[in-house]
């Protein structure tokens, strides 16, 4: 399906743009006038780090007249491996200021704003406003639902791409184009239990795949601005870097999409951050390498029923959660008792703490206080009880 360019063309191009250009005003489907509506664009990147990074650099190349780059981190070593916009002098340096200058040595007809706040509910809605188009490089759920709501509200489209390890998706997210098309929600009603999907902080990702997606995020990008082609709005593009595979699959409006749907109940920004789960920072890290699945856990069951080991395991859920859905051979503290200090002396310090609670979230933030007082082999269950009635047992229910 093909839209109406999302700009209209600026007056001009001077002499010097008309040469910088030539290779695109040779292209009979942008010519002249994609080139003056791509003058004209803004275009808001969220993020300037794996895939912001080449999007900020080919967007700025093609002529985008307009770049945000909304960005609050400032770069890391550990960042040089794909954030190819950064490099070793800019190390410390905000990522925002260090894009700016890389836009500028590319392009200096591009005009780049800096929004070096953290994206929240309270400053979204501003840092959104009167960008044509936004260009989501987001690493973690809660900015990204937060983005596809800010963006539905203020009907501005946006290009989403994710990355991890050797696979990379993207898509176009634009139900104010199309009765028919979708939002992130319509593919994602809800965010993975926290824990379950790694960040490429903690699972890495290979550094071309971020050129790889970020490249057909600025290929969506100028379809949009300039109304050439069949942008991949109502599709999902998936791609393979081992098998070198791309796949496109329909994406469908969902008619009881919580956001776009006929009967939304997102009619406000929410609490991403409970409604992903976040947990602290004190509780990631504890988690990492401390973490094991429900069916680890099943085995590890069997073993302690057969007298091969000895753990104690605790459910930090309250009591009328314990009583919906339960793990079999879990004793009941609830979170409040860890924190108050309490749990500690419930505890046997000679044997191994496991803990769970409904999604993986309390019990990383248990588990960091458990290790903290000197438990080091204790480990919390991801997915919680959500993900052993779903994987271990289907008959209890739900909530
Ligand atoms: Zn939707």
């Amino acid at each position: 399906m093909s839209f109406p360019a999302l700009v209209e063309p600026a007056a001009e191009l001077t002499t010097d743009e008309v040469r910088r250009y030539s290779r695109h005003l040779i292209i009979p489907d942008v010519g002249m006038t994609g080139q003056k509506r791509l003058k004209n664009a803004k275009v808001l990147v969220i993020g300037a780090g794996g895939l912001g990074s080449p999007a900020l650099l080919y967007l700025a190349a093609a002529g985008v007249g307009t770049l945000g780059i909304a960005e609050f981190d400032t770069v890391d070593e550990s960042n040089l491996q794909r954030q190819v916009i950064h490099g070793v002098s800019d190390i410390d340096k905000p990522k925002g200021q260090s894009a700016k200058e890389s836009i500028a040595e590319i392009n200096p007809y591009v005009e780049v704003v800096l929004h070096p706040e953290r994206l929240d509910n309270d400053n979204v809605f501003s840092v959104f406003e009167g960008y044509d188009l936004i260009v989501d490089g987001t690493d973690n759920f809660a900015t990204r639902y937060m983005v596809n709501d800010a963006a539905y509200f203020l009907k501005i489209p946006y290009v989403w791409g994710s990355i991890y390890r050797f696979d990379g998706q993207a898509s176009v997210f634009a139900p104010m184009l199309g009765e028919d098309l979708p939002c992130y929600r319509c593919l994602y009603p809800e965010p993975p239990p926290p824990g379950m999907v790694p960040s490429c902080a903690e699972g890495g990702v290979l550094g071309v795949l971020c050129a790889s997606i970020g490249a057909i995020q600025v290929n969506e990008a100028i379809k949009l601005l300039t109304g050439i082609g069949d942008p991949i709005a109502g599709k999902l593009m998936i791609y393979d870097a081992l098998e070198m595979e791309y796949r496109k699959l329909k994406v469908r409006k969902d008619p009881s999409c919580a956001l776009c749907g006929e009967n939304a109940t997102v009619t406000g920004l929410i609490d991403y951050d409970a409604f992903c789960g976040a947990v602290s920072d004190e509780a990631a890290e504890a988690a990492v390498g401390s973490t094991i699945s429900v069916v680890q856990l099943e085995h590890m069951l069997k073993e302690r029923d057969n007298g091969e080991r000895d753990f104690v395991l605790v459910d930090v859920r309250e009591p009328n959660e314990a009583e919906i859905n339960h793990i079999p051979g879990a004793v009941l503290i609830p979170k409040g008792e860890f924190l108050n200090g309490n749990a500690l002396s419930q505890l046997p310090s000679d044997k191994q703490i496991v803990m769970h609670c409904k999604s993986g979230v309390r019990s990383a933030e248990t588990l960091a206080i458990v290790k903290g007082a000197g438990y080091a082999d204790a480990v919390h269950v991801g997915g919680g009880v959500v993900a052993w009635v779903s994987q271990i047992d289907p008959s209890q229910p739900t909530y």
